[in-house]
């Protein structure tokens, strides 16, 4: 007979799905939802135009990054539609293995060719391309030193690095170099990576100065060109073409899916880096390769945008945001000014974002301008500190000066009712 006491039971662990449930957000989500406040997952029932479908009724689409209004362009319809008649819906494979078709590579060669780099590789989203890059060109001992504006997908792709993350309080060049200065004794190499256009606010990174100190610690830099690729500099190649620092940056990351017109994503650089990436990036390797539909789009847009038309389309983009700026501030709009350029010019994005402050205000601004036939993205806590609340409204070179007005007409009225129940918002230089 064994003696001594029975085997205990292996006790369970708590449920790894608890969190899912009656959680913090849920709760503010679901409160919002019946208030008929939640300015998240609307449903889009028409083609991404200037005026869009949503909800059973028109809206001024001000929610998009659909810059150059080319969604719609016939040529990159045509081009969609080409594409997958020869290649067919999807490729259901790796770049590696079977999803390469010869629009990966035309479109590789012509987005290295548009940014002046020896090479470019083109993932399946932007998020990939980012979270693929970074993740893949840092290793555990380099330091990594980001805005802190950055976009998620950055802060992803440091993150699955394991590099050390060096944050620096947004644009504030002096954390820049502190950072700079304590990653010296980190010991690894050390890149730096910012947006050329920050997401949320619409304002430039200081990339001369950032070149410069990246020059003099010898630190590498890699700049999102998400918002400014299609939209700034004479060939609409983005941020570094229009500051003139193309050949002072290492690595340009790109989208599809904001002038584009698609989705995807790109990094522009050096060969040996891109080769690098081609065979060492995960996030290029284990998934499935754009599908035709999308890059026959993408190499479509990209050569309009390179045509004679771009520029003409860029001012259209650009004049379009100036005016809805100066319409909001007119009416009393606390409309979030970029700050200028070192030669002290005026910098024009086509984000135009409105802070509000509080987050309640904010969603109920949102409903309003939604009733009164305008959609805008609505920024609140964790997305932008608390009390920073805004309305992200951004503009397509297509909008109209109707379109416009239209819009502008909303914003008054819903300002006007607003503030008789609520109080002031804040105003202009807020
Ligand atoms: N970088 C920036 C600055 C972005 O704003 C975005 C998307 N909003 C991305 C990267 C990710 O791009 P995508 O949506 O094409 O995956």
């Amino acid at each position: 007979m064994s003696s001594g006491p029975p085997p205990s039971q292996p006790t369970a662990p708590v449920d790894v799905f608890a969190k899912v449930r009656g959680h913090a957000r849920e709760e503010q989500l679901n409160a919002a939802r019946e208030a008929g406040l939640l300015p998240y997952f609307h449903v889009q029932d028409s083609a991404a135009q200037p005026v869009v479908t949503m909800e059973g009724a028109e809206r001024v689409q001000l929610g998009s990054n659909n810059y150059l209004g080319l969604t719609s362009d016939p040529r990159v319809l045509q081009a969609a539609h080409d594409a997958i008649d020869a290649y067919g819906s999807g490729l259901t494979g790796s770049r590696l293995l079977n999803g390469t078709i010869p629009l990966h590579l035309e479109l590789e060669a012509e987005i290295a060719d548009w940014m002046g780099t020896e090479d470019a590789i083109v993932f399946s989203t932007g998020h990939q391309a980012n979270v693929g890059t970074l993740g893949t060109i840092l290793s555990p001992g380099d330091t990594v030193v980001a805005d802190s504006g950055d976009h998620a997908s950055i802060l992803d792709g440091c993150l699955l690095s394991k590099a050390k993350l060096r944050p620096f309080r947004h644009n504030k060049l002096d954390k820049l170099e502190k950072q700079l200065q304590r990653a010296a004794s980190d010991g690894g190499g050390v890149l730096v990576v910012v947006d050329g256009v920050f997401s949320m606010e619409g304002d430039i990174a200081p990339l001369p100065e950032i070149a410069d100190l990246c020059g003099r610690y010898g630190a590498r830099l890699m700049v999102d060109e998400a918002h400014g690729a299609g939209v700034l500099g004479a060939r609409g190649a983005g941020t570094c073409e229009l500051l003139g620092i193309e050949d002072r940056v290492d690595l340009r990351m790109g989208t599809f899916s904001k002038s584009l017109a698609s989705c995807g994503g790109f990094i522009a650089g050096s060969t040996e880096v891109i080769d690098y990436l081609r065979i060492s990036s995960r996030a290029f390797l284990f998934t499935a390769s754009a599908v035709p539909a999308a890059v026959g789009a993408a190499l479509a847009a990209l050569r309009i945008t390179r045509s004679d038309e771009g520029p003409a389309l860029f001012a259209a983009v650009l004049d379009n945001a100036r005016y809805l700026r100066d319409g909001l501030e007119a009416l009393g709009y606390a409309v979030v000014q970029p700050q200028p350029i070192g030669d002290g010019r005026d910098v024009v994005t086509p984000i135009v974002p409105v802070l509000v402050g509080d987050d309640w205000k904010a969603a109920l601004l949102w409903r309003a301008l939604f009733d009164g036939g305008v959609f805008v993205n609505t920024a609140l806590h964790p997305a932008v500190p608390p009390g920073g609340a805004m309305l992200r409204t951004s503009v397509m070179a297509t909008h109209s000066r109707q379109d416009l007005d239209r819009a502008l007409g909303a914003f008054e009225r819903v300002k006007r009712d607003f503030e008789a129940e609520h109080g002031a918002l804040p105003g202009p230089g807020s």
